[in-house]
């Protein structure tokens, strides 16, 4: 196997053939609890019913029309997901297929508003250092991470970083002269589960509203829910002018959405975007069961659930946690050793009657948690046993 695939990923040595709930079980039929969500996919578990059967039933029918014509099933997605994202200010969406393609999206409406709004010369989008918006070359070249840009040159031009909770660099940066929008995650996923400070966004989204800047929220990772409000920027109070999802949007099928506040909903026309499987007819039946599903009591479940992982990592007053960040099932731990070999114990000491744990890391320190929402109160003490005696 390894002789077809390209080396592009560093994969543990587990195959897995099923999944139900929290629970993986792979080819030899050893069982994981599933602290990652597949990367904060799998938002509802593993073969969840209501998924399953909208997913099938869906495939019976009709599984692609392209966007020369109209589905039922993306229309009802479209309006729904409008809908959840309304306390943000969200008027209209765009349906793509993953992360990097939502964030080109966004990108694509900040630099065409400023055009038709400004004029030309005023296309730079600001990103924070850190930060993670996807592989393609204009999403890595928002990405503010220099080991992600070697090899990849010459990247789009117009993007500038700058280092989060810097005011005085972020009142540089916004230069209405020059810049077309700031790009953000509320919480930084990939380089480490880092929540922006309130007075950041706060000031970030004044700067943005007096400059005529468009505000981008890359919540990607952190929207859908996984903080414990539908949208991550729900939490600050502010209202962002663009917002990109993917990852739990559909609960583990591809699908991407970039959406649009009053300023920018109508900045795209006819022939200024597309994407042939954007807004896929079985994306969108999956996406309706999240949407039916994380919403109401369920968000407030979310935040519990991780208020009580917290505790627990807080509790034990291991030395080797040196301090636990995130909010809602989206959490970061930093451990004083690489958490690359409690990633691989969690697979390797996996043995009949004794499961596994997948839990993933960001940056080179910390632990990652991003269970499934559905996790129980067991099943989570269940995982935190095992993850105590994996780091031991
Ligand atoms: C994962 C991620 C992306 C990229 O998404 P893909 O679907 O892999 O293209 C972009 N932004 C954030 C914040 C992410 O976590």
């Amino acid at each position: 196997m390894d002789n077809f695939f390209m080396n592009t990923y560093h994969r543990l040595p587990v195959t897995f053939a099923r999944g139900e709930g929290v629970w993986l079980t792979d080819v030899e039929g050893k069982k994981y609890l599933d602290f990652g969500s597949g990367i904060a996919v799998n938002c509802l578990g593993h073969a969840y019913p209501p998924l399953v059967k909208a997913i099938a039933d869906q495939a019976a029918k009709l599984n692609h029309v392209c966007n020369y014509y109209q589905s039922d099933t993306a229309l009802a997605f479209a309006e729904k997901l409008v809908e959840a994202c309304a306390p943000a200010g969200m008027k209209r969406v765009f349906l793509a297929n993953s992360g990097a393609e939502a964030n080109e999206g966004a990108i694509k409406i900040a630099r065409k508003y400023s055009l038709v709004k400004h004029g030309p010369g005023r296309h730079r989008i600001v990103s924070l250092r850190g930060s993670f918006h996807g592989r393609t070359i204009t999403s890595l070249s928002a990405t503010g991470q220099d080991v992600f840009h070697k090899d990849f040159g010459p990247f789009t031009e117009g993007f500038a970083y700058i280092p989060s909770g810097d005011l005085e660099a972020l009142d540089k940066a916004l230069d209405p002269a020059v810049t077309a929008g700031f790009l953000v995650e509320a919480i930084q996923g990939e380089s480490g589960i880092r929540p922006q400070a309130a007075e950041y966004i706060k000031r970030a989204a004044e700067l943005c509203a007096q400059r005529d800047i468009l505000l981008l929220f890359d919540e990607v990772q952190c929207g859908v829910g996984r903080t414990g409000t539908f949208l991550a920027c729900e939490a600050y109070g502010i209202k962002p002018d663009v917002v990109t999802l993917a990852k739990g949007l559909a609960g583990g099928i591809p699908v991407g959405a970039v959406l649009a506040g009053e300023k920018a909903a109508d900045i795209l026309q006819v022939s200024d975007h597309g994407s042939t499987f954007g807004g896929n007819p079985i994306a969108a039946a999956a996406g309706l069961v999240v949407l039916d599903t994380v919403r109401g009591p369920f968000l407030k479940e979310i935040e519990r659930k991780g208020e009580k992982i917290q505790a627990m990592l807080r509790d034990w007053k291991n030395p080797k946690i040196k301090e636990v960040r995130g909010r809602g099932l989206m959490i970061g731990a930093d451990i004083t050793d690489e958490a690359w070999p409690i990633l691989e114990r969690g697979v390797s000491t996996a043995a009949a009657g004794n499961p596994g744990l997948l839990i993933l890391s960001a940056g080179k320190n910390t632990l990652r948690f991003l269970p499934p929402y559905i996790i129980s109160d067991a099943e989570i003490e269940t995982g935190m046993e095992i993850l105590r005696r994996l780091l031991g």
